[in-house]
């Protein structure tokens, strides 16, 4: 009997060794799993491989690069279907691999019905450690699929009021002055830029930006700065440049010194690096001011709102971020949105080859789409 991964690379779905073909994927685009004889659950999970392109080339502390490879998924149920998305930024260890080799384990057709959310996610997360963006592709099919069998969308269900979404930010990747300035006249209609720093040109890369514009800035520095006295000085000098906050100043590992910059910076310190997901809480827990939730990291919206809620209960404040992704993942990270003090959900705005419609942005603040489910609708 053949195995799912010679029957792949058989049909061309999986190209020997060297991952996913992206462009000759051929028929059925759809990896279709789950739909086993003598099971019947009825609900079907089905994957394929997605490649997204980034308008610009996307700079950070620990490198450039002009695509990512997404994973996106359906969750089929008597005629209604869910999507989901796993994004994959090479950073995180996850693959269009890692993501085929989880989701072809997933079997869902064990469940009598897709409302049993809490047993199917426990099962989901305990398939394999890790694999946070394959899972979080899983949650947000779920939930997208649940939320249309309820005919409401997720803010609904969860009590939310949409009025109350925050404004988003929108990223400025590292480059030249002139290149700075220009991504900045183009994100105009935002209320809030996020300037990545951490690659020694931080003061040139704020000067740039003050020279266009005089709008809130918060800064991510992506474990750049490695010495603590000149991240102090820095988180200073910040301030009077109209900065808010400060996301991932150090490397995580320098537990110790974070602490100490967190008790003496006048501007709050943001972890994003340093907290995945939600067994993170005790590394974090009086180190940071608060904490940068991202679906693709902790594994979907049900541990986000966990983590939300925990962060609340230890005082700290909350951030929702996304990487680049469709809008589907980016619209069901908004559905949280109301519940956060700031929001960094310009992903989909970051490609030029989106798959889906969601959230929209007017005025720099986040538009819920008021659909059922996670609200987004394919293109
Ligand atoms: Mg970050």
């Amino acid at each position: 009997m053949k195995t799912r991964r010679k029957f792949l690379k058989d049909c061309g779905l999986i190209a020997g060794g060297a991952g996913f073909s992206y462009v000759s994927l051929g028929y059925p685009e759809w990896i279709g799993i789950n739909k086993k004889p003598g099971k019947s659950s009825g609900m079907t999970l089905r994957f394929k491989p997605y490649e997204l392109h980034l308008k610009h080339v996307f700079t950070l502390a620990s490198g450039s690069r002009t695509t990512t490879p997404v994973m996106l998924t359906e969750i089929e149920f008597e005629n209604m279907v869910g999507y989901g998305e796993a994004s994959m930024p090479p950073y995180l260890g996850e693959s269009h691999d890692s993501a085929n080799a989880f989701l072809t384990g997933v079997d869902l057709t064990q469940f009598a019905s897709p409302f049993l959310m809490e047993e199917i996610l426990t099962y989901v997360d305990q398939i394999a450690p890790g694999n946070y963006a394959a899972k979080a592709s899983v949650d947000i099919a779920l939930h997208d699929l649940v939320g249309k069998l309820m005919k409401q969308p997720w803010y609904r269900i969860w009590g939310l009021n949409p009025k109350r979404t925050p404004n988003t930010s929108f990223t400025i990747g590292i480059d030249k002055p002139e290149v700075v300035k220009e991504k900045v006249r183009e994100a105009a209609p935002y209320r809030i830029l996020k300037v990545k720093l951490g690659q020694g040109n931080d003061k040139e890369m704020i000067q740039s930006v003050r020279s266009v514009t005089n709008t809130l800035i918060c800064v991510d520095v992506n474990q750049g700065w490695t010495d603590r006295n000149m991240a102090l000085e820095m988180t200073h000098w910040l301030k009077e440049q109209g900065v808010v906050f400060v996301e991932q100043p150090m490397p995580k590992a320098a537990i110790d010194d974070i602490a100490w910059l967190t008790q003496n910076s006048p501007l709050p310190i943001i972890a994003d690096e340093a907290i995945q997901t939600i067994a993170d809480f005790k590394k974090v827990q009086g180190v940071y001011s608060g904490i940068n939730i991202k679906l693709m990291k902790c594994g979907g919206m049900r541990a986000a709102y966990t983590m939300i809620s925990m962060a609340r209960a230890l005082d700290m404040k909350v951030m929702i971020g996304c990487m680049t992704e469709t809008s589907c993942a980016v619209t069901a990270a908004a559905q949280l949105s109301p519940l956060v003090d700031w929001a960094d959900l310009d992903g989909n705005l970051l490609i030029d080859n989106d798959v889906f419609e969601g959230i929209t942005i007017r005025d720099g603040k986040i538009i819920l789409p008021d659909g059922p489910g996670i609200g987004i609708r394919k293109i």
